[in-house]
């Protein structure tokens, strides 16, 4: 499976990321986003990555970003990358119009951190070509990719998914469809944990990062992280491992929850655990 043309859904933070390596994998891209600018905010994200990458030996910036179209609706391709706000109902609905849009033989990929993938795959006709293929943050730098078959995904959707993520310079692997697979099973209750330290006083956030990152060898310490990922992100998570596996220990910390109600969602809003003055 070649994969020439690539639709990407969602231009934040990850969708951006995506569209980026995929473009610079030679392949042709469109990207897509509901909200209006994000998708002009993401190519100005990519071309500020790609001038970065470029004076270390990169490839040129403008060729990589002539093959990154910017689209208005979903668009036929190869593949869907789907990477939208981690929320079920949104990501459900772009799946449903995607089998619809998109040729029959197309794989419908989905970079969700912990939404079943063998949910997305039940509202579409071809459950044996949807799958999840989660990159981590940032996505040019960071080689891992998560691969996730639902139910019904078919080894040869794998095998493809596996290929291509090779392809891009990345290391595959594979994890069952269970609440936030393996990564996110694992970083979010320590993400978790430590804004509960933080919330009981336990010390400071600066304090706890510092111990995670001399103490454990992390380049970054949990909190640091979260702001990162996005707390709305990792509040979306531990509901997901919450429901999921139905056990009071995942519950997400309330200072979680209360900085998301209070829109400090992290480094993408310029204040989550710290602050990030120009974001
Ligand atoms: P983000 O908030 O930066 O971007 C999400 C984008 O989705 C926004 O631009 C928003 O406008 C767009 N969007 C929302 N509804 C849409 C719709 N119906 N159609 C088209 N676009 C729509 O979020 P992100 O951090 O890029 O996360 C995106 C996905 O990637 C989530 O599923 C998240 O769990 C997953 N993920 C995130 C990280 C991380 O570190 N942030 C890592 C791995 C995976």
């Amino acid at each position: 499976m070649a994969f020439e043309h690539v639709l990407v859904v969602g231009a934040g933070q990850m969708g951006g990321g995506i569209a980026q390596v995929v473009a610079a994998s030679g392949r042709r891209v469109s990207l897509h986003d509901a909200a209006p600018g994000a998708v002009e905010r993401g190519l100005a994200s990519i071309e500020r990555s790609l001038t970065k990458l470029a004076e270390k030996g990169g490839a040129d910036p403008s060729e990589v970003l002539g093959r990154i179209e910017p689209v208005g609706d979903l668009v036929p391709a190869d593949l869907l990358i789907e990477a939208v706000v981690e929320d079920s109902a949104v990501k459900e609905e772009i799946f449903r119009r995607a089998d619809e849009v998109l040729p029959a033989q197309a794989i419908l990929a989905s970079n969700t951190s912990s939404i079943p993938i063998t949910s997305l795959g039940a509202v579409t006709s071809r459950p044996g070509r949807v799958i999840g293929m989660h990159f981590f943050n940032p996505v040019p730098v960071l080689k891992l990719v998560e691969v996730i078959r639902g139910l019904e995904t078919s080894d040869e959707t794998a095998r493809g998914i596996i290929e291509l993520a090779i392809d891009l310079g990345k290391t595959p692997a594979e994890a069952r469809d269970l609440p936030g697979f393996v990564s996110n099973r694992i970083l979010m209750p320590f993400i978790n944990e430590a804004a509960y330290a933080l919330l009981e006083g336990v010390a400071g956030a600066e304090a706890i990062d510092t111990i995670a990152r001399l103490g454990f060898a992390h380049p970054l310490g949990p909190l640091a992280l979260a702001d990162l990922i996005g707390l709305d992100t990792c509040v979306a998570i531990m509901d997901v491992l919450h429901q999921g596996l139905g056990d009071q220990k995942y519950a997400p910390c309330p200072l979680l929850r209360q900085y998301v109600q209070a829109g400090r969602l992290g480094r993408k809003t310029g204040r989550g655990f710290y602050d990030y003055p120009s974001a």
